[in-house]
C-alpha cells in the first residue's frame, strides 16, 4: 500500500465517500468511488495506467464499520441481557417477598399456639382439679332425712363426694291459661345437691367436663 498515490476523501452528495487524486503523469485531477481502490484504472487524459488509491483508508473504514457492527450487535446482545437481569432480579425480588410473608404468617401462627399452649397449661395449673355436678333432690317430710342419707349416698358410690345442700326459691310465672284465668304464678323451692369428683384429663392434660 505504501506506492498509493497521494489522495483526499470527498464525501459525495449521496453521503458516499469518492477518492480525489492527481494523475501520476499529467497531474490531471481525478475522482473514483473508494469502493473502487485498489483496481487498475488509467487516465482519461493521458492514458496513463495505475492503481486507484484509498485502499488503505477503504480497509480502515471497513474495519471500522464491522468494528461498529459488532459493537452494536454487542450493545443489543447486553441489551437483552440487561433485560434479562432485570427479569431475574424482579422475580427473585417477589420470591424473597413471598418467603418473607410466609415466614411472618409461620411466626404469628407459632405465637399464637405457644399462647394457646400458655393458655391450657395456666388452666391445666390453676384449675382446682374437680368437676362439680349439681342434682336436685326431691323428699316428703316425714323421711328427709333418710331419703337425702340415701340421696348422697347414692352418688358417693359412684365417686361423687357431697359438697352442699341449697333451697333455691323461684318465681314460677302462671302458663297462658292460668293467667287467663287470673292466676299469676306460683312461688316454688328447688332443693340442689351440689357433688364433686377429681377430674378426669384427656390425652392433653386438659379437664374433661362433666355433662348431666
Ligand atoms: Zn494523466
Amino acid at each position: 500500500m505504501s506506492e498509493e498515490l497521494p489522495h483526499k476523501l470527498h464525501k459525495t452528495l449521496l453521503g458516499t465517500l469518492n477518492v480525489k487524486y492527481l494523475c501520476p503523469k499529467c497531474k490531471r485531477t481525478l475522482e473514483n468511488p473508494l469502493a473502487e481502490a485498489g483496481r487498475e484504472d488509467a487516465c482519461p487524459n493521458c492514458s496513463a495506467v495505475f492503481k486507484v488509491p484509498g485502499k488503505t483508508v477503504q480497509m480502515q473504514h471497513e474495519r471500522q464499520r464491522q468494528s461498529a457492527k459488532a459493537k452494536a450487535e454487542n450493545d443489543s446482545k447486553s441489551k437483552r441481557e440487561q433485560e434479562l437481569e432485570k427479569q431475574q432480579s424482579e422475580a427473585i425480588r417477589l420470591e424473597e417477598e413471598r418467603e418473607e410473608k410466609r415466614r411472618v404468617a409461620e411466626a404469628i401462627a407459632a405465637m399464637k399456639q405457644i399462647e394457646q399452649e400458655n393458655a391450657r397449661q395456666f388452666l391445666q395449673k390453676n384449675h382446682s382439679g374437680y368437676v362439680y355436678r349439681v342434682e336436685q333432690f326431691h323428699s316428703n317430710f316425714q323421711d328427709c332425712t333418710t331419703n337425702l342419707s340415701k340421696f348422697i349416698n347414692h352418688f358417693s358410690e359412684q365417686g361423687w363426694e357431697y359438697v352442699e345442700y341449697i333451697d333455691v326459691k323461684f318465681w314460677d310465672p302462671a302458663g297462658c291459661l292460668a293467667s287467663l284465668l287470673g292466676q299469676p304464678g306460683i312461688a316454688r323451692t328447688v332443693h340442689l345437691v351440689t357433688f364433686k369428683r377429681p377430674a378426669l384429663r384427656d390425652e392433653n392434660g386438659d379437664i374433661i367436663p362433666f355433662k348431666q
